[in-house]
């Protein structure tokens, strides 16, 4: 399941990447464009804009809430969200790509040394270059995740 969400949701963009999903942020208001990169990529397109929900040949999930909360809710009513240890904080919430583990001698000197000292593995985002490691968000992410997708 992949999905794109236009510009008016980008915080709810970095949720569902720290959740493992592939997850276009349209930051633009070409509609048409957003329509052809649904279609090609098959991905759920998730919009505030009422504009979009009646397009034909796409899956549309029309979110009404400011509040990120009440907008996975309303998704959640639409879609089965899945929520797996092993998919959780795999992506970069910034660039969306899939992160990879890295050596952890090689970051010795990237990385704060508590950090280095109590952490075992590392990841990076090939494309900016971020290292995370999963104490930072991992006990946030993971409260919020299971409180979401119960
Ligand atoms: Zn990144």
């Amino acid at each position: 399941m992949k999905f794109i969400l236009t510009k008016e949701l980008g915080r709810l963009t970095r949720w569902l990447r720290l959740l493992g999903y592939d997850t276009v942020y349209f930051d633009s208001d070409d509609m048409k464009l957003i329509f052809v990169t649904a279609f090609n990529e098959s991905r759920i397109v998730i919009t505030k804009r009422v504009k979009l929900t009646n397009m034909k040949h796409l899956k549309v999930v029309h979110v009404r809430g400011d509040l990120l909360k009440k907008q996975i809710s309303e998704i959640k009513k639409k879609i089965r969200l899945r929520l797996s240890d092993k998919t959780l904080l795999t992506r970069c919430s910034e660039c969306n790509e899939p992160v990879f583990k890295i050596n952890k001698v090689s970051i010795r000197t990237l990385v704060p040394e508590y950090v280095f000292k109590t952490q075992k593995n590392f990841f990076q985002c090939p494309s900016c270059a971020k290292i995370f490691w999963k104490a930072t968000h991992w006990d946030n992410a993971k409260e919020f995740a299971h409180e979401i997708c119960s």
